[in-house]
């Protein structure tokens, strides 16, 4: 029984796994570069981006937002003028606490890809199945807020570990939380020791160059206001 269960949840994996690589081909084929951004829910992907994209003058930039219900948070990136499509998992795909690659693949007849350079896939807040499922993309980040606590990169290795850039969020908190920035990068090296790391908040701003020109590309960081690429 158990050897089959485990065939099963492979047969799911490698399904997606199959649609994950369809997705690819159409985003390299349209010369769209893919983040996938993830991280437990409150950690500050909307307003990461948002702080990003408030100023990503003359960047073709697109959203992917996934979340179970609503659309808040597109509502709120839509402002800036981006384009923005949403996937709710509730109902179409069950209340799915991920997106997988099929979710994906249907709102890729929506998405602008011949208008945009760059996608950036908000996943659904959580750390542990979004690391299972690729969707397609070139690039896999998180954000880890220090109120999460320095242990998480090993309580949740498999997240940690799949990604190549974590960002820590909310530095602004240090000094009213037990967070030890030294002690939560020892722990992420455990897991992850190629992992890059940039410190943020985008609360006070602190970071948020650093994290601009990693999402945007150093081209982004020396450009005039206003300049269209
Ligand atoms: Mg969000
Ligand atoms: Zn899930």
């Amino acid at each position: 029984m158990h050897r089959t269960t485990v065939k099963v949840a492979d047969g799911a994996l490698d399904a997606n796994q199959t649609i994950a690589e369809a997705n690819r081909a159409d985003f390299d084929r349209a010369s769209v570069s893919v983040v996938n951004l993830m991280s437990a829910p409150g950690a500050g992907k909307t307003r990461l981006l948002e702080r990003a994209l408030e100023r990503a003058e003359g960047n073709r930039v697109g959203v992917l937002e996934g979340d179970v219900r609503g659309s808040l948070d597109a509502d709120r990136l839509s402002l800036l003028h981006v384009p923005v499509v949403q996937i709710n998992t509730d109902p179409a795909f069950g209340g799915e606490c991920h997106l997988d690659a099929n979710m994906v693949r249907s709102a890729i007849p929506d998405l602008p890809l011949d208008e945009i350079d760059l996608l950036v896939i908000e996943n659904v807040g959580n750390l542990v199945c979004p690391a299972e499922f690729r969707v397609g993309e070139h690039r896999r980040w998180m954000i880890s807020s220090v109120a999460e606590g320095e242990d998480k990169p090993l309580k949740y290795p498999l997240m940690f570990r799949s990604c190549e850039l974590v960002v820590v969020n909310k530095i602004d908190l240090l000094p009213h939380v037990d967070f030890s920035v030294e002690r939560f990068l020892a722990n992420l090296e455990r897991v992850n020791p190629e992992a890059e790391t940039i410190l943020t908040s985008a609360r006070t701003g602190e970071g948020i160059d650093a994290w601009r020109e990693r999402l945007l590309g150093p081209a982004a960081a020396g450009r005039p206001a206003g300049a269209s690429a």
